[in-house]
């Protein structure tokens, strides 16, 4: 594997002012001292591996990452566990992710060794940062971009790969537990054969006007339905979803190309079904969803990733009608599977499918 070049910071933050820094914690606000950074070049592949203070990246004004989007990223993060040591939940899964998204977007591979390497390099040098369990976490943003100043329509022949991390708490503002959504009717956020399964910034940059509508009816998130019929639900702008029905049969959408494959939903669907329920990976139409919500056939639904784990969802608004889940404020399913899965993340229950690997 390539060696790493260390610049530490020569002056970090000082204890006391990071702690107060860390006294409150939203969603990436907060970031801290150092960076990892690999160059590659086609021709020499990946190079220049350095963890360095986290400062501003020099960019040529052709960089093609500005003109043609050549971006994808990951998001994962370190838990500090009961002993005092620090571990990351399926740090390779995101590896693996980060890979397929580099295909999609016609970009270098990185090794996957490499990948956990850079992680594991970041918070050793910045574990002062990881917050205490019961106060939050450390999210890591690993990501890539094309850096050839060039401004002909190919794939760049020049990257960086780079690692950041902020102390994080919790992710929505609202204080309340259960979410609104508003169901998008009218824009959809990926389309088959195109770039909906890969983590890329430019599916992110084309969900944010529907993210406005939806802040505009009141509601906290947005979800987006399939492109061609628009009728199946398909996800949220960054999380996937799940139905919970009153016979036990929990319900997520298959991966059908155009759903990100979320490291959550994936261990959900583990969790699940040790916790004794039914899971499917089944369509599920907006028109069905309205119907069993009404009559009480669906007793929840729940958004889930990594950022905010499971997130309930308690009303739904869209142009076709609004609609209540069960009593609108979540329910016991979501929050046993939270417990059950932040229970793994955070090393207070047993670590039965290796899914935990331990970073510092
Ligand atoms: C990252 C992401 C998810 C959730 O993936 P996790 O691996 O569970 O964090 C879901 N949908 C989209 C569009 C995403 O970008």
């Amino acid at each position: 594997m390539l060696d790493f070049t260390t610049h530490p910071l020569s002056a970090p933050m000082s204890a006391e002012d990071r702690t107060a820094a860390m006294a409150t914690l939203g969603f990436g606000t907060l970031f801290t001292d150092h960076m990892v950074t690999i160059r590659y070049t086609e021709g020499q592949g990946w190079h220049d591996a350095v963890l360095g203070p986290r400062q501003p990246i020099p960019l040529d004004p052709a960089a093609a990452v500005l003109h043609y989007a050549q971006e994808i990223f990951e998001g994962l993060k370190a838990y500090r566990l009961p002993d005092g040591s620090v571990a990351s939940f399926r740090p390779e899964a995101n590896a693996t992710r980060f890979n397929e998204s580099a295909t999609r977007l016609a970009m270098p591979h990185l090794p996957e060794d490499l990948f956990v390497e850079s992680i594991r390099k970041l918070v050793a040098a910045d574990v002062d940062w990881v917050p205490d369990a019961d106060k939050g976490s450390l999210y890591l943003r690993p990501f890539m971009f094309a850096t050839e100043a060039f401004l002909g329509v190919r794939p760049a022949k020049e990257y960086i790969f780079c690692v950041i991390a902020s102390p994080v708490g919790g992710y929505f503002k609202s204080g309340k537990s259960a979410v609104t959504l508003w169901v998008s009717h009218d824009y959809v956020r990926a389309v088959p054969g195109g770039t909906g399964a890969a983590k890329c910034g430019g599916n992110y940059a084309a969900s944010l006007q529907p993210q406005s509508v939806g802040i505009e009816h009141g509601c906290d998130q947005v979800l987006f339905l399939d492109a061609v019929e628009r009728k199946w639900v398909e996800e949220l702008g960054g999380m996937n979803v799940m139905f919970v029905f009153g016979d036990g049969t929990i319900i997520t959408p298959p991966l059908n190309g155009s759903i990100l494959p979320g490291v959550t939903r994936d261990s959900l669907r583990t969790v699940a079904g040790e916790a004794g329920y039914t899971v499917k990976e089944q369509p599920y139409s907006f028109d069905q969803w309205m119907e069993d919500a009404k009559s009480g056939k669906l007793r929840e639904a729940f958004a889930c990733g990594t950022a905010a784990v499971i997130t309930p969802i308690g009303e739904v608004r869209s142009a076709r009608g609004d609609f209540v889940i069960g009593n609108g404020d979540g329910g016991e399913v979501a929050r046993t599977l939270r417990e059950a899965l932040v229970g793994i993340q955070l090393g207070r229950k047993p670590d039965t499918h290796g899914w935990m690997t331990r970073l510092a």
